[in-house]
């Protein structure tokens, strides 16, 4: 293991010049300790390389525990990471039973937080430091010459606001897209009147805990719900739980379009996780049975007060329509907060904010299987090298990320940065489909969609996967410096 210069020691009051080390005695900085970010921190330590964990919640894994009322929807089985397990193991922890399914809570406690207080770990995660930026020492994003052999400059705020700076050899961001949800309007910009139904508590993002700590807010109330993706799924099922405990519950459910409804209900009996495939089971037979109104197409463009309650007005079918509500649940989706790497060089797709090799494997417009092409270290670098983007946060705004995803990722980029190119390549994914295959077209034209019947590990790297085109040839290395005219 390298000899690393304690981040403390680089905090002091000595010039910059002074305090900056060689860069191979600096750590490879991971943003994010969430259950992908400390992954990778276990397989850069099975490396032999040094890593640094920076989680600007109070526990690891803080996003998981927003959600931890929440059950997963793929068993233990998936949810531990191979360097992650061998690192407990090593300590005598005992895995869970691997066919069971956790909450979010259950994944937190009984593997994140076991996971972070390891005697290799412990040390190696600093909790309540949120990362504000990242970019070369003594280099913006403009100035080319050199900037590869300076070390990174990460920013972070801890939560009594003080500044301070870390060194990195190299920066992993699996900081996730939970604390970026899309808002409830149309366009992708906020509704007019939402960020005061928001600041006025009669809004909220994600997934409440709405059989919980929320239940007073949503019990008897008509209950607005928007969106189309697993946690409007979840959410509508959790809604329909209360309705049978206080029947006065009234659940409106907004969908943009007719054909995101027969997405929702998902591949059924046909999804490899079954958990997954019972939820638009379940969903579909609350519609069918009319516990919940469904309101599709409709796209929101308005949330006005209406005395104690809202008036969300948007169109439907090219006329104006008007749903009143006691309360709104926007379960729109997620997007990455891009700000933090803002002085950084990026390869993001226009459309997804995920890396663009990623994003013809993922991109919902022409796949929904669930199961992704074998991708690694060179799908997720970016022309700074250095630099890569796991987890949730590669996917940008596309959905279905799943934990097994962001595993392999980890275990890619870690052989790559410990200078095992064929490790890194060697990427062997296998991942559980959804059990519909094709874009949101395809499945609104027809209930039984194409199925996808191939088994996920049998796609080569280099065959389209079954429900899009084949990735275009990893971009690797940053292009050569051109001279000053081209
Ligand atoms: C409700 C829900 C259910 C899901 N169920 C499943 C499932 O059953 N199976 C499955 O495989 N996947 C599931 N997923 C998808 C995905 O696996 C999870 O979202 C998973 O938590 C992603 O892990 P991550 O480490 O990439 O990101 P996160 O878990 O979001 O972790 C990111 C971490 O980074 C921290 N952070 C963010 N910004 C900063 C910053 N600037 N500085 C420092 N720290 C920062 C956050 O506090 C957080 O702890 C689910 C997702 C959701 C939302």
């Amino acid at each position: 293991m390298n000899a690393v210069t304690p981040p403390e020691a680089l905090a002091s009051a000595a010039p910059l010049h002074e305090r900056r080390p060689a860069l191979d005695r600096l750590p490879v900085i991971i943003i994010g300790g969430g259950p992908v970010g400390l992954a990778a921190a276990a397989h850069l330590l099975e490396r032999g390389l040094e890593p640094l964990v920076l989680e600007a919640g109070r526990q690891p894994g803080a996003a998981v525990r927003d959600w931890g009322h929440v059950p997963m929807f793929s068993p233990w089985t998936y949810n531990i990471d191979r360097a992650a397990r061998a690192l407990l193991e090593r300590h005598g922890w005992t895995p869970p039973d691997g066919d069971a399914y956790p909450t979010g809570h259950e994944l937190a406690e009984a593997y994140l937080d076991p996971l972070s207080r390891t005697p290799e770990l412990a040390g190696r995660l600093r909790l309540g430091v949120r990362v504000t930026g990242v970019a070369r020492v003594g280099n913006g994003k403009v100035r080319s010459a050199g900037r590869e052999q300076q070390p990174f400059e990460v920013r972070v705020l801890a939560r009594d606001s003080r500044e301070s700076r870390l060194f990195a050899r190299a920066v992993i961001d699996a900081s996730g897209t939970w604390s970026s949800p899309s808002p409830a309007g149309g366009s992708g910009l906020p509704a007019m009147g939402e960020r005061d139904a928001a600041a006025a508590g009669r809004l909220h993002y994600g997934m409440p805990d709405v059989l919980g700590a929320a239940r007073e807010r949503y019990a008897g109330k008509r209950v607005l719900v928007v969106g189309s993706g697993h946690s409007a799924a979840g959410t509508l099922i959790d809604l329909a739980r209360l309705q049978e405990q206080a029947p006065s519950t009234r659940i409106v459910w907004a969908l943009r379009t007719r054909g995101h409804l027969t997405r929702a209900y998902g591949g059924g009996a046909a999804d490899q996780l079954a958990a997954r495939g019972a939820v638009g089971t379940r969903l579909r037979q609350l519609v069918e049975r009319g516990a919940l109104e469904t309101v599709a197409p409709f796209t929101v463009d308005t949330i006005e007060p209406t005395g104690s309650t809202l008036l969300v007005i948007g169109e439907s079918d090219q006329e104006q329509r008007s749903l009143q509500a006691d309360a709104v649940i926007v379960a729109a989706g997620l997007k990455p907060d891009t700000r933090l790497l803002a002085e950084l060089r990026t390869d993001l797709d226009p459309a997804l904010d995920c890396p663009r090799a990623l994003a013809p494997l993922i991109d919902p417009n022409v796949h929904s299987c669930g199961t992704v092409r074998p991708h690694g270290a060179h799908e997720l670098a970016q022309p700074e090298p250095g630099l890569f983007l796991i987890g949730m946060k590669s996917y940008g705004r596309a959905p279905t990320f799943l934990l097994a995803t962001g595993h392999e990722q980890a275990r890619s980029v870690a052989a790559y940065l410990a200078g095992d190119e064929e490790a890194a390549r060697r990427v062997e994914l296998e991942l559980p489909e959804t059990g519909v295959c094709g874009g949101p077209a395809v499945v609104a034209e027809a209930a039984q969609a194409p199925v996808c019947r191939l088994p996920a590990a049998a796609a080569a790297p280099e065959a389209p996967g079954c429900c899009g085109p084949a990735s275009p040839p990893p971009p690797a290395v940053p292009p050569a410096a051109k001279g000053c005219c081209g």
